[in-house]
């Protein structure tokens, strides 16, 4: 395990996700979870076939730049965080075997906070006491920002379902500075919402999801170790052609040139019968209509609901029969009762089998207007 600092910065962040360096096949961390075959690609320097869209380095770019806005949202709320400094970043490389290696720049590393959080934080500067006795372990956090939808899944089916990538990557910086995986934190910022959360991941569970990481791309230095770094030598594909992962490949061209054409024909395909601009636009009229009526008689039905909860009240009963319209009714009070899940602890008690058996996931498509 080696640590160095690098400077300047492109070199740390726009590296390949994997090159052959001093004998050894030496993987990014943030490309754990990326198909063994595009890693091949990228050590092997073939070029890229489908670079990014604008849009896409647009958004990668936008992930980085907010990195330091989740730090300073930590320090808020009582974290005691030290972020890597993106003009001298600390580069740390784990040996996973002797032809294996994998290297990355941590986020940050800190403290729990305390209990109580900021105003606890707050108490402990007042006082002078600059380190808590209690403050554990320093730990690796690594920092992610998602979309509200993929915020949302990470909350709930916790990081080692949703991206397992980032835990072995956070438990690979943790092994490289402190010479163990320990406890992990992944901190994810909402994009949409800008509100930030944050999930530990016990140090045996972070470790499993090294270990498994490694194991996974082991079979590249097998590999290796079998052609030396030929291109044309590929490994297996891990994806095929309809997976997200091979949709925004840099190299789908490359690896599956008839597929991607498919891909483009699918797309560009219109499923069902067609729809003119014409018939849309009726439908979107009535749409509307029907939306402000529902909305005017959905007023109405709670003002009158309002009322009668009241009339119950000034009767102190919870049932009543009154005449209606038509016929007489029965007007009563109706207790329902919600549960909720506190998926942070749920997260932290299970692993993540136990959480699939528990927390599935269904999708369901719709149309909104908005
Ligand atoms: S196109 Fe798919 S299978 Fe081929 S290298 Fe890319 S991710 Fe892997």
């Amino acid at each position: 395990m080696t640590t160095e600092t690098h400077t300047p910065q492109r070199d740390a962040y726009t590296r390949p996700a994997a090159r052959f360096q001093d004998g050894r096949l030496d993987i990014r961390a943030s490309a754990l979870g990326q198909c063994r075959r595009a890693l091949w690609y990228a050590a092997t320097e073939r070029p890229a076939t489908n670079p990014p869209e604008p849009d896409s380095l647009t958004l990668l770019e936008a992930g980085n730049a907010l990195e330091p806005v989740v730090v300073r949202a930590m320090q808020r709320d009582g974290w005691r965080v030290s972020a890597a400094d993106r003009d001298r970043s600390q580069s740390v490389t784990v040996e996973v075997s002797e032809r294996l290696t994998v290297t990355g720049h941590p986020d940050a590393t800190g403290y729990l906070p305390p209990e109580g959080g900021a105003v606890a934080a707050v108490e402990q500067f007042l006082f002078g006491a600059e380190e808590p006795a209690d403050a554990g372990d320093e730990l690796v956090i690594e920092i992610k920002t998602r979309g509200p939808e993929a915020f949302k899944r990470w909350r709930t089916l916790g990081a080692e379902r949703s991206h397992p990538e980032s835990v072995a990557q956070a438990a690979c910086y943790s092994l490289g500075l402190f010479g163990e995986v320990r406890d992990v934190v992944i901190a994810t910022l909402d994009t949409g919402a800008r509100r930030w959360d944050h999930e530990v991941i016990p140090a045996s569970r972070a470790e499993r999801a090294w270990r498994e990481a490694g194991q996974r791309i082991a079979v590249l230095a097998d590999h290796y170790e079998a052609d030396g770094p030929d291109p044309d030598a590929l490994p297996e594909r891990d994806f095929t052609a309809a997976d997200w992962k091979c949709k925004r490949c840099p190299y789908l061209n490359l690896c599956q040139p008839g597929e991607a054409a498919a891909l483009e024909d699918e797309t560009d395909a219109e499923p069902g019968e067609p729809v003119t601009d014409e018939a849309a636009q009726t439908a979107l009229r009535d749409y509307e209509q029907a939306q402000s009526q529902n909305k005017a008689s959905e007023q109405d039905k709670r003002t009158a609901l309002k009322t009668l909860q009241r009339w119950l009240q000034t009767k102190g009963e919870s049932k009543a029969r009154l005449e209606g319209s038509a016929k007489t009714r029965t007007v009563g009070m109706v207790a329902s009762r919600r549960y909720s899940v506190d998926h942070k602890r749920l997260n932290a008690l299970l692993d993540h089998e136990q959480r699939a058996e528990i927390v599935t996931e269904q999708v369901s498509e719709y149309v909104r207007v908005s």
